[in-house]
């Protein structure tokens, strides 16, 4: 049986097998009218500016900047900072394959610090070690439920005089001590890639920031260096990462509606957690409980028998995912910047031992007992 087979007879896919179906007519009509317009604007129009500015005052941010994808925001970011050649740019060792990339691709050299063993988001002990006289930025990322510790790393990156970046792709929403994802560091990146807590038809990403000359600069990179008044003067070498007008309008239209989304995916994830929380020691560790610093893109355990788990859940319909079993040094692609003798321990076991249930709002109260059900079975069987 191929994959695509057996994931095709899943009951509870991991991702929605509904994307967007209730919004699937107002789409359509969204492209007729974009497309239809006579001002036959497709890219950076007058709804890509209302989606920021929504954006802007849902957050209270000084500049948010829609662009190609969660990966660009973080490459506009961090050349807008002047990371480049000579440069190192602490990453966590566990995560998505940007958080390493966008660094690597300006030049610079990420530096892999170890996770949290029980929360997988970078450990703050483990960044300070690595900070080097070369060090010039942070980039902790939010991983799955739980929020990096941007206190202590903002605190660290102040008294170390470096730039901090929050990587806050799966974290749109969230909110940590009173500041919400995205404004904890000097600027934070959204991710609109369908899957995500607010997926688009497609690809798309955004920087938000409380520093209006960031912003700015940050504007000018995603447009090739143009400053939006003088066309064809090139103020700085920048990218084509520029915004779609139909996405724009479409996010426009699903934004009312993500506060109640978001708040049936917690719902579901402390459920998750409530009947998990004693499995501990039967060899499934479920995430902290809570709501501070938390956001809810994924729920992920830690299990001993992950493979077996997993099996379990297939039989019974119920698809779930392993994010990240490699840490990131010990990708091909990255490998060449660890540093011989380097270890990574929690993130080389949280490789080996995550696994990811499915967490959408579309999931009904008995969906959600269901595979709660199925995962006690495994864990008081085994
Ligand atoms: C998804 C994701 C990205 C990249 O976003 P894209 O829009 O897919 O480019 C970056 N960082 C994290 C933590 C992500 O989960």
């Amino acid at each position: 049986m191929t994959p695509t087979t057996a994931a095709s007879r899943l009951r509870l896919p991991f991702f929605p097998p509904d994307l967007f179906e209730a919004d699937r007519e107002h789409l359509l009509r969204l492209v007729r009218e974009t497309g239809t317009a006579p001002a036959q604007k497709f890219i950076l129009g007058e709804r890509t500016a209302r989606f920021e500015q929504a954006l802007r005052d849902r957050l209270g941010a000084a500049d948010v900047v829609a662009c190609g994808s969660g990966t660009s925001a973080l490459t506009l970011v961090l050349a807008a900072m002047d990371v480049g050649p000579g440069d190192e740019v602490v990453v966590p060792a566990f995560g998505c394959a940007p958080l390493a990339g966008s660094v690597v691709a300006l030049g610079a050299t990420p530096v892999f610090a170890d996770i949290d063993p029980w929360t997988m988001v970078v450990d703050p002990d483990a960044v300070e070690r690595r900070i080097t006289a070369r060090t010039k930025a942070l980039l902790p990322a939010h991983m799955f439920s739980v929020m990096a510790d941007m206190p202590r790393l903002g605190a660290l990156a102040r008294a170390c005089r470096l730039r901090l970046v929050e990587d806050s792709a799966v974290a749109q929403g969230g909110v940590q001590g009173g500041v919400p994802a995205g404004l904890a560091g000097e600027a934070g990146v959204y991710s609109f890639v369908q899957v995500k807590t607010f997926g688009t038809a497609g690809e798309g990403g955004a920087v938000v920031t409380r520093d209006v000359g960031l912003g700015r600069t940050v504007r000018m990179l995603r447009n090739h260096g143009q400053d939006g008044v003088h066309r064809f003067l090139h103020h700085r070498i920048g990218w084509n990462s520029r915004f779609d007008e139909v996405l724009a309008a479409f996010q426009l239209h699903r934004l009312p509606g993500l506060p109640e989304r978001l708040e049936r995916r917690a719902r579901i994830a402390e459920r998750y957690t409530e009947r998990f929380t004693d499995l501990a020691d039967r060899g499934v560790l479920a995430p902290p409980p809570g709501r501070d610093g938390r956001c809810f893109y994924v729920y992920t355990l830690q299990v001993e028998r992950r493979d077996a788990l997993q099996a379990h859940l297939a039989e019974r319909g119920i698809g779930s995912h392993v994010y990240y079993p490699l840490p990131l040094p010990r990708q091909p692609a990255f490998s060449r910047y660890a540093a011989p003798g380097d270890a990574w321990h929690a993130a080389e076991r949280a490789g080996e031992r995550i696994l990811s249930l499915p967490l959408y709002p579309q999931l009904s109260d008995a969906q959600v007992e269901y595979i709660a059900d199925a995962v006690r079975e495994f864990a008081l069987a085994g």
